[in-house]
């Protein structure tokens, strides 16, 4: 036996059988929480590697993927069969590589991996067919009205076909009357597959007439996906520039190459907006994936992406794992946005796979920022990535000019949070028919409800989180856990009555406020928890933009994107508030922040101003974020994390470790902390264990390790190494966080 490898799965050295016959051994990745490959003989006419099937485990059936031949360590006459191949694409050896190597990276079981990577119900039902109904050539034996309205439906729309209902309703008659016509041939019903191919793209549609620095920038992503091979482009513009513009262009020469392009937004909200463009560019919709699509509208697109029926995706992260036949480019728009980190479940960077997948399968990756991450900008500086600037705003609208309150001389009364200087700025917008918007990135209407009498504050039961009040709602809310509860007439703790009040402002909060100053003003609030639906989110934002607005207050929902024409006023009312946390990327996330939410201003021809209020102007990150200077508030950020050793000059990871039982997680801790030899051995340091910041949810108590290393250290194998040498208990659970994003 020679050298044992890292993990018991074939790699990309050793040749791969790609056959099995009847019998033969195969190895079978299941979706199950297994830590190995399983075991079992081919089916009756034999398999492909990659094959999905349906095996037997214990007393179920489940479903998994034909991984490679099977290990034989087995008995083997216990081994069973594999029940069926089911009738779906295999997966492509691009695929299995991708799953493999996000896994060892990101320390997650391939069998979760798998499961990101089958997220689509029914995928082993067989295909699955509807009615539809067209013209037929039968002579009906008599006529009605309600007939001749079906028949000159089906006239009108030459040759089409209709579900029943479809036909029904369209014809205003009940479907009765449609069977009737079947039953006579004048109306002919058939089957047809219910997973059909999506609409085809016209890649050749012509788009916008680009201007000198976008045609630039698409001549050169044009290339970039020509040339077929891995390359990522850092594209980078302000708000408005027309990246989206740009980067269309390369999805263009991606279709024109007959591959497919995936496009991943950091918001389900901003979906409908991107997909009218598409539809204006390309003639057709492209398959829309994200939570809010149904279930059998996920197994349509899962199958027509393997099949080549889908040419384009737009969606959440998770559509980086759909099994795509030839995937030629990847476009992560606001590549900056915090919500590409998965933080639950597998915990994987969607932005960082997309880079790692693109280089498995020669495609080309657009990260599109006005903010980039400080990641991509030090991947950029260091030649890894290109780097495309569009540096104007597209036609007449410019970036809007940006002025600090000083809160320190404005003698804002208590409970109340617009300063004399903001509330002066909106009254004159209103006065000329301009648009403002107020920017608090808090949700509900207090963040800390307080008894007067005895001075408790209500918290969560299940979490070290303060419960925060929502009127809207009329509950209190835990912003970790979810819990809500009704808000009390009494203090839970001295039970007085009528004492509690709420302490510091929300987003609600906000809005009460600014309707009492402007009383004639039409305001609205936008916060995601106020809508019942993505698309009731989605027609506010059509009403605002439409201009039926004069006052705008929002959460961070507003900085993604949107288009507003009108707004000229963005007065940010706490700007401190993202620095005061003890987090790495505390004054990356307020730099970004505020420069998205600023760029809201003036996007049409008006010209915008940024107003924000903050108690502390002269720290260096205000006054970045004032100058406009992005390229020095980054040059400083990274002297200042390169210094530290911190990400993305150094390396990371956190381990959580959590469990109802705290005496149990620290003693886990400790033990960690002490038997470091291998983090030792390619000289990484342990920190901790330490209560997380957030040291209790859902009754769990968390504490935390901190693994720090070198950049260039190979730093999973040794955290492998030193986590399998403890016994987990059972209540316990152990979670790795590679480059974590944040600390909670
Ligand atoms: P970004 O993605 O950088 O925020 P967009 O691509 O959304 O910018 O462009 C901002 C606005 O300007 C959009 O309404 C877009 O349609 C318009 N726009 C950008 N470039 C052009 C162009 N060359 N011709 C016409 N309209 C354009
Ligand atoms: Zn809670």
């Amino acid at each position: 036996m020679g050298k044992k490898p890292e993990t018991p799965f074939p790699s990309k050295d050793r040749p791969l059988q790609d056959y099995f016959e009847q019998g033969e051994l195969v190895g079978v990745l299941t979706t199950q929480p297994l830590d190995r490959v399983l075991d079992y003989r081919a089916p009756e006419g034999g398999c492909h590697l990659g094959a999905f099937v349906e095996v037997p485990l214990g007393p179920r059936k489940v479903l998994g993927v034909v991984w490679g031949a099977g290990r034989g360590d087995w008995d083997f006459a216990k081994v069973r069969s594999v029940i069926r191949v089911l009738d779906v694409a295999p997966m492509r050896g691009e695929l299995r590589d991708f799953i493999m190597r996000a896994a060892d990276y990101t320390l997650t079981p391939l069998t979760a991996m798998l499961r990101l990577a089958t997220r689509a119900p029914g995928l082993g039902d067989p295909p699955s067919m509807r009615k539809v109904y067209r013209m037929g050539h039968g002579r009906p034996d008599r006529m009605t009205d309600a007939r001749t309205r079906v028949l000159e439906v089906l006239r009108d729309y030459g040759g089409l076909s209709f579900t029943l209902k479809e036909l029904a309703d369209q014809a205003g008659v009940t479907p009765s009357v449609v069977k009737g016509l079947v039953a006579q041939g004048t109306v002919q019903e058939e089957d047809t597959p219910r997973d059909t191919p999506f609409m085809r793209l016209d890649a050749a549609h012509p788009g916008k007439a680009l201007t000198e620095d976008q045609q630039a920038g698409a001549a050169a992503l044009r290339a970039g996906v020509a040339s077929g091979r891995y390359g990522t482009t850092l594209l980078r513009g302000v708000t408005g520039s027309g990246k989206t513009e740009v980067y269309l262009e390369a999805v263009a020469e991606c279709l024109a190459q007959g591959r497919q392009a995936l496009v991943l937004l950091p918001e389900i909200a901003l979906t409908a907006e991107f997909i009218t463009r598409v539809e204006a560019r390309f003639g057709a919709r492209p398959a829309e994936w994200h939570s809010g699509v149904t279930m059998t509208e996920r197994r349509r697109i899962w199958k027509m992406v393997g099949q080549g029926g889908a040419q384009m995706v737009v969606g959440a992260r998770s559509a980086l794992f759909l099994p795509f036949m030839d995937l030629g480019l990847i476009v992560v728009d606001e590549e900056h946005d915090s919500s590409y980190k998965q933080e639950d479940g597998v915990l994987y960077n969607a932005r960082d796979m997309s880079v790692l997948r693109a280089s498995l399968c020669d495609a080309r990756v657009v990260l599109a920022s006005a903010t980039p991450s400080l990641e991509s900008w030090a991947n950029a500086e260091a030649g890894k990535y290109e780097r495309l600037d569009l540096t104007s705003r597209f036609g007449e609208s410019v970036l809007p000019q940006m002025k600090s309150v000083d809160m320190r001389r404005e003698n804002v009364p208590a409970g109340r949070w617009i300063s004399g200087s903001l509330q002066n700025a909106v009254a004159q917008r209103i006065a000329k028919g301009e648009q403002s918007l107020l920017f608090i990135n808090r949700r509900g209407y207090a963040p800390v409800t307080i008894c007067r009498a005895c001075g408790h504050q209500i918290g969560c039961d299940h979490c070290d989180a303060m419960m925060v009040e929502h009127r809207f709602l009329k509950r209190l809310v835990c912003h970790q856990c979810g819990e809500t509860k009704p808000m009390p007439e009494a203090c839970p703790s001295c039970e007085v009555e009528g004492k509690l009040a709420p302490v510091g402002p929300g987003v609600e909060r906000l809005t009460e406020e600014a309707s009492a100053l402007f009383p004639d003003a039409n305001v609205v609030t936008l916060s995601s928890d106020m809508y019942a639906s993505a698309r009731a989110l989605k027609e506010e934002i059509a009403r605002i933009a439409d201009g039926d607005v004069d006052l705008i207050i929002g959460t961070q929902l507003v900085a993604k994107g949107h288009n507003f024409p009108r707004l000229t006023l963005v007065g940010v009312i706490d700007a401190d508030l993202g620095l005061q946390g003890s987090d790495l990327r505390a004054a990356e996330r307020t730099f970004q922040l505020m420069r998205q939410v600023a760029g809201r201003a003036g996007r049409a021809e008006k010209p915008g101003l940024a107003l924000l209020q903050t108690y502390q102007p002269e720290h260096p990150v205000i006054r970045a974020i004032l100058a406009g200077d992005e390229v020095g508030f980054w040059t400083a950020e990274s002297d200042e994390r390169r210094h530290a050793g911190v990400p993305p000059f150094g390396r990371m990871a956190g381990i959580i470790l959590s469990s109802p039982d705290p005496q149990e997680v620290f003693d886990l801790g400790n033990d960690m902390a002490r038997r470091n030899g291998p983090l030792r051995a390619v000289g990484a340091q342990v920190f901790g264990p330490a209560p997380a910041p957030i040291a209790r949810i859902r009754g769990r108590h968390r504490v935390r390790l901190l693994v720090k290393a070198d950049k260039g250290t190979a730093l999973q194998p040794a955290l492998r190494r030193w986590i399998a040498q403890f016994r987990i208990p059972n209540q316990s659970r152990l979670a790795v966080d590679i480059d974590p994003q944040s600390f909670f």
